[in-house]
């Protein structure tokens, strides 16, 4: 079976791991602390905290900003629903924004028109943009929204390490930028995550938040009640192999994502429309209404391939469609919807051979050609 994705995991990474385990210095401890350091390094930002995962990542940031009961928060209606649940978590209400069919993403424009016919009892305090599937949001523009109209900015950028927008790394413009290293991403380790932090304050609240609410001032002090979302110090040690290895990853990933366009651009379906700076964790097609998607998907498997949709009209799901019927949504076109069903995700990693990409669209072209 050709994977949809496989973390690539080397001899390097088992021995970094091993050695932590052997150490017996297995919470937080120096490998985080290094991998922090390598992760601003590589971002360009001045502070990165690891986590326990993207969804602690987004979680942290929306508590220690004081998001909660009585505020509302701007989220894509097309994401993995991670990144609406800590909204409804924190007590805060989700407004759902409809996304662009040729990004996936939300643009200033959309979320403009949806702060401008806002008329719910709660007040906006921030935007959660997610670069969806590693595709750079038109992050300047969201910035001066976002100044313009007093919103904190929390970038979920769990499927975005590496991507980048005018030169500057996704996760480094909002306050608060979230990655995640779940498998399934580009660079993993195991669980975990980061958070890009641009204020020392927050820096620090974060920090007490991440760790039961204890901050060492002399002793320790436990100032809040806080959270246990630290990563442990063998995630790190694993983590800080891979992103040794990342640049030359994300070549690998362009390679497959070109060759992809290149060989079904002349088939009827819609494909990405972004030039550069996607890091592209996910390379996500649209059929046309005609097609069965989820049959595609079936006869992908039966020749070993396999593939998946690839994020959810949050909409849609049972919990939000239940709790909130349509009073949330501003939609016009509902694009999350047609993206949610006739989306199909196609393999795309680090170590994917081209003869596999070479197979898979041949085995997609027959099948949509009959
Ligand atoms: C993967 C993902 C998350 C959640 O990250 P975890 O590390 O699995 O908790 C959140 N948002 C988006 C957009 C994601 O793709």
């Amino acid at each position: 079976m050709i994977r949809l994705a496989a973390p690539l995991i080397g001899d390097e990474e088992c021995k970094a791991v091993e050695a932590v385990l052997r150490s017996g210095q297995l919470v937080h401890g120096q490998e985080c602390d290094q991998f922090e350091k390598e992760l601003a390094d590589y971002l360009g930002a001045e502070d990165v905290l690891v986590v326990s995962s993207g969804t602690a990542a987004l979680h942290l940031s929306l508590v220690a900003l004081g998001i909660g009961p009585g505020d509302a928060v701007l989220v894509p209606d097309f994401t993995f629903p991670a990144t609406i649940n800590v909204v409804e978590l924190v007590g805060a209400k989700p407004i759902l924004v409809d996304v662009d069919p040729g990004t996936y993403n939300v643009t200033p424009e959309g979320l403009r028109n949806v702060i401008l016919n806002w008329n719910g009892t709660e007040t906006i305090k921030g935007i959660i943009p997610v670069h969806e599937f590693g595709c750079p949001v038109d992050m300047s523009g969201v910035m001066s929204l976002a100044k313009e109209k007093g919103l904190y900015v929390i970038e979920d950028a769990a499927c975005a390490l590496g991507a980048e927008h005018k030169g500057k790394k996704a996760g480094t413009y909002g306050d608060v930028g979230c990655f995640s290293f779940h498998p399934r991403k580009a660079l993993t380790t195991g669980e975990g995550g980061a958070i890009v932090v641009q204020n020392e304050s927050l820096t620090e609240k974060i920090k007490q938040l991440r760790n039961h609410g204890i901050s060492y001032d002399k002793h320790i002090q436990f100032v809040l009640p806080g959270f246990n979302y630290r990563m442990t110090n063998f995630q790190a040690a694993l983590g800080r192999v891979q992103l040794g290895k990342y640049s030359g990853w994300l070549k690998e990933r362009q390679v497959i994502k070109d060759f992809y366009l290149h060989n079904l651009n002349d088939i009827d379906i819609l494909t990405p429309e972004i030039d550069s700076g996607h890091s592209w964790q996910t390379f996500m097609l649209v059929l046309p209404e005609r097609y069965n998607r989820d049959q595609v998907i079936i006869e992908l498997r039966d020749k070993n391939i396999e593939t998946n949709i690839g994020a959810y009209a949050i909409h849609s799901l049972n919990y939000y469609k239940n709790k909130y019927a349509k009073e949330v949504l501003v939609h016009t076109d509902n694009v999350s919807e047609m993206l949610y069903k006739h989306g199909i995700v196609l393999p795309i990693y680090q170590g994917l051979k081209l003869l596999e990409t070479e197979y898979i669209v041949r085995s997609l072209r027959e099948i949509i050609d009959r």
